[in-house]
């Protein structure tokens, strides 16, 4: 049964094509192939569009969809909280939002104890920038503002972060000029490092060291901080080696450079822990987070503080932190995300995400092993991808001609699964996900590249 009827899906269908800007698609190329697809409800791991098709979301929405679909607690807790308080008078709190920030208090790592709320993650990673550059005035070094990031990472869309990181396909130089100020480092990605590397460790460790030389080329009294995801995915999902993050924590303490951990993906179970560093027991200086936070129920993110940090912008008007963002801190979004990390803690969704992870990740490398067009299965906990490649020696991806994205997410859906195709698969399922349910989607996979084998000759 679907909310909506197949006549409305179709009409709904049209209007999007006229008046909505569907993220990362472009209307003729959508209309071409009767899309936008419209989905109507969704429960667990599964959704249903409005012509009554069912299939499977191991994409999670956007990644978010941490504790899946249709949780009634999570809508039952922001129902009530709309009921009794929607918002609050200027300069006040509401109950659940105090409870949250003490909450993340608990949960994070190290001294990590002051949130700043905001709506999302670009947001969060807006607000640890401004609050890095801030922190380091307070602290008499003015001079420090440059930020460096990872090539192929992604940390968001808005003009502040988009200079972060920087994948090929993300095409920026339609929106420059940007802020000067952003210094790039490598990723630490065996399966194509820059440096060539040949083991994890070495990969890793050099990785890591041009960081610090960067800081040292750029002088450390201009560099503010480092920015990074505990694992990257605008590339392949990149699981750095174990030297990687306590270099990292190391160099940012030795030139007195901040770190911010952007926990956005890999926050709330995704990687098998409560927090991606949490597998090298990295402790940031500010910890960004959005997406699993409210499971995606209801927008919303934060910027976490250490107190040494937080505490630089308490005493007087002079030192305030000067940064209103007004749905920040919103009492629905917080008791639905306070709701949706009960669930988080109380089904033990983070050892699942662990012990399907690693199913997963069993599954997709004897995919790797399968066909030929697959260069490396990678990733950990329910956070992996597939890299495919036109040739597993020089690792070349696809050309544009062989139209290799298209292809793949047809097969998919036809399949029963809800992925993109294109020269990197990410596959990031609730955390709820069952055995089954991963034997299903390994299966739909396994299907979907051999059909593209086949058309392609390979
Ligand atoms: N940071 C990371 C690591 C992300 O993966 C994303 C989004 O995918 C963002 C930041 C931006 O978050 P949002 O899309 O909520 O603005």
């Amino acid at each position: 049964m679907t909310s909506a009827s197949e006549g409305e899906g179709r009409a709904l269908q049209r209007a999007a094509l006229d008046h909505l800007w569907v993220y990362m698609r472009e209307p003729a190329e959508m209309a071409e192939k009767g899309e936008p697809q419209v989905f109507a409800q969704g429960e667990g791991v599964w959704v249903t569009d409005t012509e009554g098709r069912r299939f499977m979301d191991p994409m999670s929405g956007l990644g978010l969809k941490n504790v899946g679909y249709g949780r009634a607690e999570i809508a039952e807790a922001a129902f009530e909280q709309m009921r009794q308080l929607s918002y609050m008078p200027s300069g006040t709190v509401a109950p659940p939002t105090v409870k949250l920030a003490e909450k993340l208090a608990a949960m994070t790592p190290g001294s990590l104890s002051r949130s700043y709320f905001v709506s999302g993650g670009s947001e969060a990673v807006e607000t640890a920038l401004k609050l890095a550059r801030a922190y380091h005035k307070r602290q008499g070094e003015a001079g420090r503002y440059k930020i460096i990031s990872r090539r192929g990472s992604y940390h968001g869309a808005t003009a502040g972060v988009m200079p972060l990181g920087g994948a090929p396909r993300m095409r920026r130089a339609d929106y420059e000029p940007f802020a000067p100020g952003f210094l790039y480092a490598p990723q630490p990605h065996l399966y194509r490092c820059e440096f060539g590397s040949t083991s994890q460790s070495e990969c890793a460790t050099r990785c890591a060291q041009a960081i610090e030389e960067l800081i040292i080329f750029h002088g450390p009294e201009t560099v503010a901080a480092v920015v990074a995801e505990p694992m990257a995915t605008s590339v392949g999902i990149v699981v750095p080696g174990d030297e990687y993050w306590p270099m990292v924590r190391e160099v940012c303490d030795r030139y007195g450079v901040l770190l911010i951990v952007d926990e956005v993906m890999c926050g709330f179970g995704r990687t098998g822990t409560m927090f991606g560093g949490d597998h090298w027991g990295v402790v940031p200086d500010i910890m960004t987070l959005a997406k699993g936070l409210t499971s995606g129920y209801v927008p919303m993110g934060a910027a976490v503080a250490k107190k040494e940090i937080a505490d630089l912008f308490i005493g007087s008007e002079d030192v305030k932190f000067v940064h209103m963002i007004s749905f920040g801190g919103h009492p629905v979004a917080a008791a639905a995300a306070l709701e949706n990390i009960a669930i988080v803690e109380r089904e033990g969704l983070v050892g699942n995400a662990a012990a399907m992870g690693a199913y997963l990740l069993d599954g997709l490398k004897e995919l790797e092993e399968k066909h030929s067009i697959v260069g490396e299965a990678a990733g950990k906990g329910l956070m992996c991808s597939l890299e495919l490649v036109q040739d597993k020696g020089t690792k070349a991806y696809f050309s544009p001609e062989a139209e290799m994205g298209d292809r793949l997410t047809g097969h998919f859906k036809a399949n029963g699964v809800l992925l993109r195709g294109g020269d990197t698969v990410r596959i990031m399922p609730p955390l709820s996900i069952s055995r089954s349910e991963v034997d299903f989607l390994i299966r739909a996979i396994d299907h979907s590249l051999a059909a593209v084998e086949r058309e392609l000759g390979v």
